[in-house]
């Protein structure tokens, strides 16, 4: 996955790219988000859900509109 490059809009430290997997009931999450390490800033850019649904997965891809009205 290509992503750009960030900066904290706090502190100024850069940003990392952070992918989190999660398991919540019958539904798998995966959240991409950026972190700042000095003063814990993040911001959610996407979230993948795969959920069953009578015996079918069904994919749901949200996106972030946040880190682009940060950085505009
Ligand atoms: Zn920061």
């Amino acid at each position: 996955m290509k992503h750009k490059y960030y900066l904290c809009p706090r502190c100024k430290t850069p940003l990392t790219l952070m992918i989190e997997s999660e398991h919540i009931g019958s539904e798998r999450r995966i959240t991409y988000k950026y972190r700042c390490s000095a003063c814990s800033f993040k911001v959610v850019t996407e979230r993948v859900i795969l959920r069953k649904v009578n015996g079918s997965f069904r994919l749901e891809i949200l996106k972030s509109r946040e880190i682009e009205r940060i950085y505009q």
